[in-house]
């Protein structure tokens, strides 16, 4: 992340803005609006711009641009000129001063950026996309501005008188943001959305009123979530929320980074993940972790790669904390076999091709790969492989001494879902050769089964393929 996102009181601060056209119009409003003093400097100053800066005080010198006026006093300085080189000077002297200094045209010679704002005053949504694509940035704003309610801002207000009492109330930090989240999501947000603000305020009045001692302890709850296989946002809309809102996360290796940087500042991280062969974590400790977490009141997040049930050990994590009567909810994610599948254009099943589809395990347990394999084998079916890049040549070996055809496409899927996925086709005689040429890295998914031959038409879109 190149800028820090800061929201930086400016009533009372005294800017520049050298320029005096449109752009230097519209970011002189923004200033005065957030309460800031604003001096121009240009040789033409549009009327409007001129009104508005001279009714807030400010000084206008009707002149070009010199050195020197970019330099010290001023907290904020704006290049709103045509000349990209006067631009540049600008910036490069408020730089040199310690100036935080803004290039309207071209944010990438500044050091500070405008973003979009969405208002619900007293909230403030920004958005910014750096200096890469101002159209991108618009385009995320309408969005974000269409998914939520104006009654917003009402609502802030409602909370923040009732802050302090609630403070006093409920001494408990998780407890007390546990009260904010009902109340922010129940009845009382309701009411103020529908233009009900008095009975808003009644309900939070009671609300508060009957609100469980700051003493009391509140009961913990975990869930067991399903992250899916890579891309962010293959993340359920439940996983999401419940993530929101939970006080402590216990995640794995297989989980994408992006998903943790969504989550609120304040969340306890912990990894758990474990490493082929160096099992970090034992099971037991984190069946214990959970149980831990959820009995001293928080809401705890087992996130894991994946669907939590498919490889996942989910049934042993759950079942230890129904052993201890501790409540819990499980959150499906999109399977590895889904979510690689699709976006490598692999249909698991397809009416020519196959009619079912089963997912095996390929973890090599004392050096080989041990499975039923005279039962794994049935006409018309696709196979998929989890865990199985390091037993990849003996269950190719297997596949074919239980008669399957050394032609029969498969296809080894790195990466998938991520943006750095690639789809390796070849065959099952041929898939040797393939993993001796190349340096693949797990996670990996191998399907097989003639539905790949359906790759090339329909996987275009996909990465990488041999
Ligand atoms: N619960 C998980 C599976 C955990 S086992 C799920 O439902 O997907 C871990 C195995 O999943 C890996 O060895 C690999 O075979 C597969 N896997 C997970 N993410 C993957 C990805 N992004 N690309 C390819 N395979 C993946």
């Amino acid at each position: 992340m190149k800028y820090l996102p800061l929201h930086h009181d400016f009533a009372g601060r005294h800017c520049l803005v050298i320029g005096g056209g449109m752009v230097a119009l519209r970011r002189a409003r923004r200033i005065i609006e957030a309460g800031g003093r604003v001096d121009v400097i240009a040789a033409e100053v549009g009327e409007e711009l001129a009104e508005l800066v001279v009714a807030n005080g400010g000084a206008i010198a009707r002149r070009r641009y010199a050195p020197g006026d970019a330099a010290g006093r001023y907290a904020l300085v704006v290049a709103a000129t045509d000349d990209r080189a006067v631009n540049r000077q600008v910036a490069e002297e408020a730089r040199c001063n310690g100036v935080a200094v803004n290039v309207a045209t071209d944010a990438a010679l500044g050091d500070v950026v405008f973003p979009l704002t969405i208002e619900r005053d007293p909230i403030t949504i920004s958005v910014a996309s750096g200096a890469a694509s101002p159209t991108l940035t618009r385009l995320l704003g309408n969005r974000i501005d269409a998914l939520i309610p104006s009654g917003y801002g009402e609502l802030a207000r409602l909370v923040g008188r009732f802050r302090r009492q609630a403070k006093a109330k409920i001494a408990d930090t998780a407890a007390r943001i546990r009260f904010w989240e009902n109340i922010l999501q129940g009845v009382v947000a309701e009411s103020v959305f529908s233009g009900k603000g008095e009975e808003a305020e009644r309900l939070l009045a009671q609300a508060l009123e009957s609100s469980a001692p700051g003493e009391a302890q509140p009961i913990g709850e975990v869930y067991l979530i399903g992250a899916g296989p890579g891309d962010p946002d293959l993340l359920t809309l439940r996983a999401f929320r419940l993530l929101q809102q939970a006080d402590v996360v216990l995640y794995d290796r297989l989980v994408a980074p992006e998903i943790l940087q969504r989550l609120h500042a304040d969340t306890e991280l912990v990894y758990v993940g474990k490493r082929r062969a160096d099992h970090s974590v034992p099971q037991r400790n984190i069946n214990q972790m959970l149980i831990d977490h959820a009995r001293a009141g928080r809401r705890v997040a087992r996130l894991k790669g994946g669907d939590p049930f498919i490889f996942g050990r989910g049934g042993e994590e759950i079942g230890r904390l129904a052993e201890e009567g501790i409540p819990f909810q499980v959150i499906p994610g999109i399977t590895a076999a889904n979510g690689c599948a699709c976006y490598a254009g692999i249909p698991l099943t397809h009416r020519d091709h196959a009619q079912s589809v089963r997912f095996v395990t390929g973890q090599l347990r004392d050096g080989s790969v041990d499975l039923d394999w005279e039962n794994l084998i049935a006409p018309k079916q696709t196979l998929v492989f989890y865990m199985s890049l390091q037993g990849l040549p003996l269950i190719c070996e297997n596949l074919l001494r239980c008669g399957l055809a050394a032609s029969l496409p498969v296809a080894l899927i790195e990466k998938g879902t991520t943006l750095r996925q690639k789809v390796y086709v070849s065959t099952l005689g041929g898939m040797r050769a393939v993993l001796d040429e190349l340096d693949i890295r797990a996670p990996t998914i191998f399907i097989v089964g003639s539905v790949v031959s359906l790759h090339h038409k329909l996987g275009w879109f996909s990465g990488q393929e041999r």
